[in-house]
């Protein structure tokens, strides 16, 4: 007897790694198909982003700080790792916070937040440029890239032919949205959906509900992380965003421009904001030669599709986002899998 194949996405990278970690794919009947999706924000951050990021660097004076991955990803002609060994100042720092402490460290110099990250990462960015506002620091800028993950999922959503018959919801993002930013999907989309946690049993209750929804035909949105996770989120963070961002267009690798997708720096901090001091604008590139990062983040291929996996890309010598970051589908299948095992 055959079954149908049913695809879950698991929207988020924690969840890509975590999956893999247990070993839960292979542990799951041959028709659940699990595929990644755009929730990786080193990976989604385009190449175009990446190129300006790189410009940046090259101003005089700038120190350039952000996360670990961010300085490994390559853009068009290089990564900031590279930048940095030609002699750019580039500091990874562990929360934006850090930044402040930089700016007040380096009085003549700009320091500039390249700020990634999804509704996890962009309420500290928040505080901090309140902090900095508040203190009067002058020489702090963000190059705000931070990305709005509800957008993203209405587009997939929203694509003719969407081939996703459940959804995996990232608990990270959930925390601080809760859950109504996220109802569209089962109910203008007819796609079950729980937000879950990070544990192999979180996961698996997820999965289960996600099935149960799935043979039922009766789309809803759950949580199987009611422990963290409240209906209403994190009111605190929220209200940080909304002081300090507005919505934007924003290109996402893999999927393109999408409206109201981004955050940028509202009237009253557009002081900090780098494009703005340093008269700058993103500007697409295409993405390196040979590599599908972008159909792998929007479900369409899986890392094993691509002809470099492995040979020309390794996490040593990556050749796309998602082979650097820790959160990347391409690292993961690398570290936990072999091609054609999966
Ligand atoms: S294996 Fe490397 S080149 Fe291929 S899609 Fe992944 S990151 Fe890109």
């Amino acid at each position: 007897m055959s079954f149908k194949t049913m695809r879950i996405m698991e929207v988020c990278g924690t969840h890509t790694m975590s999956i893999f970690r247990h070993g839960l794919r292979s542990a799951l009947p041959k028709n659940i198909k699990l595929i990644s999706g755009p929730g990786c924000p080193v990976c989604v951050t385009s190449q175009g982003e990446i190129d300006l990021a790189i410009k940046v660097s090259e101003k005089e004076g700038v120190i350039i700080a952000t996360y670990g991955d961010m300085v490994r990803v390559p853009g068009s002609n290089g990564s900031l790792a590279d930048r940095r060994a030609q002699g750019a100042e580039v500091e990874v720092v562990l929360s934006a916070a850090q930044c402040l402490d930089l700016a007040k460290d380096n009085p003549d110099r700009t320091v500039v937040f390249l700020a990634v990250g999804f509704e996890t990462t962009a309420p500290a960015t928040a505080a901090t440029v309140i902090q900095a506002k508040r203190d009067g620091i002058d020489n702090l800028s963000v190059l705000c890239f931070h990305k709005r993950v509800p957008p993203a999922l209405e587009l997939l959503a929203s694509t003719p032919n969407c081939a996703i018959d459940g959804l995996l919801l990232p608990g990270h993002v959930a925390v601080i949205l809760g859950h109504e930013p996220f109802r569209f999907l089962p109910e203008g989309h007819g796609i079950p959906s729980v937000i879950a946690g990070f544990s192999a049993g979180e996961i698996l209750s997820a999965l289960m509900e996600l099935l149960r929804q799935i043979k039922a035909k009766s789309p809803a949105l759950e949580s199987r992380y009611a422990s963290v996770v409240r209906p209403d989120g994190n009111r605190t963070a929220m209200a940080l965003m909304d002081q300090v961002f507005e919505h934007t267009t924003s290109n996402w690798r893999g999927l393109g421009p999408i409206d109201g997708s981004g955050l940028k720096l509202s009237e009253d901090y557009r002081s900090m904001d780098c494009l703005a001091r340093f008269d700058l604008k993103a500007e697409e590139a295409p993405e390196p030669d040979g590599c599908i990062c972008g159909r792998i983040l929007s479900g369409q291929k899986e890392p094993g599709d691509c002809p470099l996996f492995g040979r020309r890309c390794t996490p040593v010598t990556p050749v796309g986002p998602c082979m650097v970051s820790g959160e990347g589908t391409c690292s993961a299948w690398y570290r936990y899998g072999r091609k054609g095992e999966l």
